[in-house]
């Protein structure tokens, strides 16, 4: 490997800035990206995948991250591919309903109604929000150098690429975190906390329906959003279903695990979002009962009516981490704070860390040196909302 930054990629047009290197194309990294591209900071995002994965279940979204769509400019395209949700209907396993969570009032309170949208909607929304020839896909990265000059980053490709900020946005297994967490250590300022594995605490298997038979399902046919969530006292589960637009149903089931099962995962058993369907686990929640229809319907009725390939089952764990910058480097969303997806707090979280890092990203001059990029004090927002770095 040479030892000289390769740059194959054009060089930066805009003076004065920093260039920007994100890792990872996810809601995180591609958020980033627009905001850098509306404030004029050169970037380029580096994908280890060759495609971007389309899958997951449905997201909720309202106050929290309205304001940011409406300056993106994309809130109405949210808005046509979403569906109003104004509550969320808790029920037992015989199908009977507990009580309901009622967002009625979240416009008149917040400004913005709660809408669920699948997240292959919304992450594909955003994806065309940004140049693609700033995605460089293939691009899986395996180590980095910083010092007070410059960043470079490595691939598993064998190319490099240089910058003045690097920002991890390459999820819950972030390898900027691990890169970054062997020089914090190094140096002995590694956390006992950050030097620890992420502990799981539940799996969770995941699907996006094909177009469903409203005869079958006919809460497909409200306006708004069925948002049912339910929860047994004698499984330890709970699953749920979101009818969408264009007759699909998204849903979800969680198996929450004890201490026990939870140590009893190893390393090897960690599991990124990916695609393809465990039987296993469909197999053992297909009987679970799901309210709606005919009062008959089961979660293998909507098995059934999704594609082997958007079901996902991925193992879940929940940890916020101590570090989350070091010299030039700084890491975002699930790099930094893997939270628990009920109620999608890990992407709304991860909208509000970016809109944090680009208005600060946007006062730092190119020529900085890495301690006029320690945060020192708030600096004056661009981007709603109005949230301040650190
Ligand atoms: C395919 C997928 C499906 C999901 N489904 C749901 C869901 O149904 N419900 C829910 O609540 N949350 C879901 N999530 C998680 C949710 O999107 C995140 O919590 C939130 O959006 C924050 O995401 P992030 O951008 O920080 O990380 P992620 O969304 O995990 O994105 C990280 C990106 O970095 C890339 N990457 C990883 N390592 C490297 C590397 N070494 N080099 C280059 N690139 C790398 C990954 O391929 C990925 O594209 C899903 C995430 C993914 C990736």
């Amino acid at each position: 490997m040479t030892t000289s930054p390769e740059n194959t990629l054009p060089p930066p047009t805009i003076d004065g800035k920093p260039r920007v290197l994100i890792v990872g194309a996810g809601l995180a990294g591609l958020t980033l990206a627009i905001l850098l591209q509306k404030a004029e900071v050169p970037y380029d995002i580096f994908e280890r995948g060759l495609e971007t994965r389309t899958v997951g279940t449905a997201m909720m979204f309202g106050a929290n991250v309205g304001p940011l769509f409406t300056q993106l400019g994309m809130y109405d395209e949210f808005v046509d591919n979403s569906k109003s949700c104004e509550t969320i209907n808790i029920y037992d396993d015989a199908r009977e309903l507990q009580f309901t969570r009622d967002f009625k009032l979240a416009a008149e309170m917040g400004g913005y109604t709660n809408r669920i949208i699948p997240r292959t909607t919304l992450y594909n929304i955003i994806l065309n929000k940004v140049p693609q020839d700033r995605i460089h896909k293939g691009k899986k990265m395996v180590s980095l150098y910083q010092d007070d000059e410059r960043v470079i980053i490595y691939f598993a490709d064998g190319t490099h690429h240089e910058g003045d900020i690097l920002v991890g946005a390459d999820g819950a297994y972030s390898a900027v975190r691990h890169c970054l967490y062997k020089t914090v250590d190094r140096i002995g300022k590694l956390s006992q906390s950050d030097a620890e594995d992420l502990p799981y605490s539940c799996i969770c298997l995941v699907g996006h329906s094909s177009p469903l038979d409203t005869e079958k399902f006919p809460a497909l046919r409200d306006e708004v959003c069925q948002y049912n969530d339910t929860h047994s006292i004698d499984i330890p589960y709970s699953w749920m279903t979101f009818t969408t637009k264009e007759d699909v149903i998204c849903w979800g089931v969680i198996k929450y695990l004890d201490v026990q099962n939870s140590a009893a995962y190893s390393r090897e058993q960690r599991s990124d979002w990916g695609e393809g369907a465990t039987e296993t686990m469909c197999n053992e929640v297909r009987e679970f009962p799901i309210p709606g229809g005919d009062g008959s319907l089961r979660l293998g009725d909507l098995i059934d009516g999704t594609p082997r390939t958007q079901i996902t089952k991925v193992m879940l764990e929940e940890k916020v981490f101590d570090t989350w910058y070091y010299g030039r480097t700084v890491l975002v969303g699930d790099a930094c704070h893997k939270i628990h997806p009920a109620g999608n707090r890990g992407a709304v979280q991860a909208f509000h860390d970016v809109v944090a890092l680009a208005n600060w990203i946007n006062v730092l001059p190119r020529s900085a040196k890495v301690s006029d990029i320690e945060p020192q004090e708030p600096v004056p927002s661009i981007f709603y909302p109005r949230t301040f770095f650190p």
